[in-house]
């Protein structure tokens, strides 16, 4: 057993000087073969009886979350924030792990519900909600993430319809950014949250409606490798939080100070250091039980969860030569994984981690490595899985193996282009 190094082997003299992607340690290959939730990778495909699919461990889930519960302080609270992956079966199993599930929708909030959340500790953010999801999320009783006045009176006439209160914290847009973050979803003017000048306001107006004010919730960017941006970050959302407070119709019960853990995707990424965030955290819960001695703490993570986890399996259809460049054409592309394709918020296009699994008799037939592009069967030279990255020589029907790719594969990708076929997913 060995832990799968997929890329960038070093006896291709021309990757020698490039960064290489940091081996993956949470699967294993044995005689050739990927193991995966405890089962070779060929009686995965036979099992899910198609390719292109995803497959994510349960295992993983549930090491990932314990590690998290291990590192940080005891009274941090976890959600899953899951529009990183929303498929009922993850999110079943992440309910059950995790604290409270953030929603983006009132689709998302269907299928949180359908699996078992506790409605009390969901949380509903994500700009342009509707009058008719504002609604839906009173009738659920989950707390609502305001990101715009315009939110008010809505929450406010459905509370009173439903004889129900309407339970609201405050998306704040911080008057900073989240430095060296992949995403930023904060800082500046954004459509996320209301900008931290404009909350005073707003708070006064969600006393005199009536809503139950619960707390706030700060989200400055996704997918950061530095714990150092991350905790001053939190630190930053701490301080805002307690200068809003004081405006505030009724003590913080809630605090969310997002999250924006990443994960490594790229040749030169290393995992994210954990240990200083705790420090961070530990430092904040303390201060918190006594600016806000009612406040639970939260972060709120949704790839750093379930990223890893999760692969996605494509099927050699033709191994073509062109002009000495060779071209592996799977069956699945970025119709079913943007991401890895690089089309998914990328500034310049990398590759994911990769592999190739040779299939059954194919195995004896050939052996090594070369340099080779994967590509889906996609008219567009944007199809493009794996740009001219060793991997080992693959024929017609071996099995194409993207790692990292939990969350932000599935739901995140124009499944409908071409009228290709749709991917398979499992949990295994
Ligand atoms: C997308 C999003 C997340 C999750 O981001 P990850 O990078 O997957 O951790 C969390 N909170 C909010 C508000 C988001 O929009």
């Amino acid at each position: 057993m060995a832990d799968v190094t997929p890329t960038n082997a070093p006896e291709m003299p021309l990757q020698r000087r490039a960064p290489v992607h940091a081996p993956l340690s949470q699967f294993v290959v044995g005689e050739g073969d990927l193991i995966v939730g405890g089962q070779p990778l060929r009686q995965l495909v036979a099992r899910v009886g198609q390719t292109p699919f995803f497959a994510y461990d349960r295992q993983l889930l549930a090491a990932r979350v314990k590690t998290l519960r291990n590192t940080l302080p005891p009274n941090i609270k976890l959600h899953y924030a899951m529009k990183a992956n929303p498929m009922p079966a993850v999110v079943g199993v992440m309910a059950g792990l995790v604290d409270g599930i953030d929603v983006a929708s009132a689709g998302e909030l269907k299928v949180a519900l359908d699996m078992g959340a506790n409605a009390a500790e969901i949380s509903f953010a994500g700009p342009g909600k509707r009058d008719i999801e504002l609604r839906q999320a009173v009738a659920a009783g989950v707390l609502v993430n305001v990101e715009s006045a315009r939110e008010l009176p809505a929450l406010a006439r459905a509370a009173a319809e439903l004889g129900l209160p309407a339970r609201v914290a405050v998306r704040v847009n911080p008057d900073f950014e989240l430095k060296g973050s992949g995403m930023k979803m904060g800082g500046g003017p954004k459509q996320f949250g209301v900008d931290a000048e404009q909350v005073p306001d707003l708070l006064a107006d969600i006393g005199r409606l009536g809503l139950a004010f619960e707390g706030f919730h700060l989200f400055a960017g996704s997918q950061n490798l530095k714990a150092e941006s991350i905790c001053e970050a939190q630190q930053k959302s701490y301080e805002l939080a307690l200068r809003l407070s004081r405006h505030a119709p009724s003590p913080v019960k809630f605090l969310n100070l997002g999250g924006g853990f990443g994960i490594p995707y790229f040749p030169g990424e290393t995992a994210l250091d954990l240990t200083p965030i705790a420090a961070n955290l530990a430092e904040l819960a303390g201060r918190a039980s006594v600016d806000f001695p009612q406040a639970h703490l939260v972060i709120e993570l949704g790839r750093y969860f379930v990223g890893e986890a999760g692969i996605y399996v494509t099927r050699v259809v033709d191994r073509k030569v062109s002009r000495g460049q060779v071209f592996l054409v799977t069956d699945g592309g970025l119709n079913h994984h943007l991401s890895a394709s690089g089309n998914f918020g990328q500034v310049i296009r990398k590759n994911y981690p990769v592999t190739v699994i040779r299939a059954g008799d194919s195995a004896a037939a050939h052996a090594g490595t070369e340099l080779a592009s994967v590509v889906g069967p996609l008219c567009t030279p944007l199809d493009l899985l794996a740009d001219k990255m060793a991997l080992p020589v693959a024929a017609e029907g071996d099995w194409v193996v993207i790692f990292q790719s939990g969350a932000y594969g599935a739901s995140a990708s124009p499944a409908g282009f071409l009228s290709q076929p749709l991917f398979a997913e499992v949990l295994v």
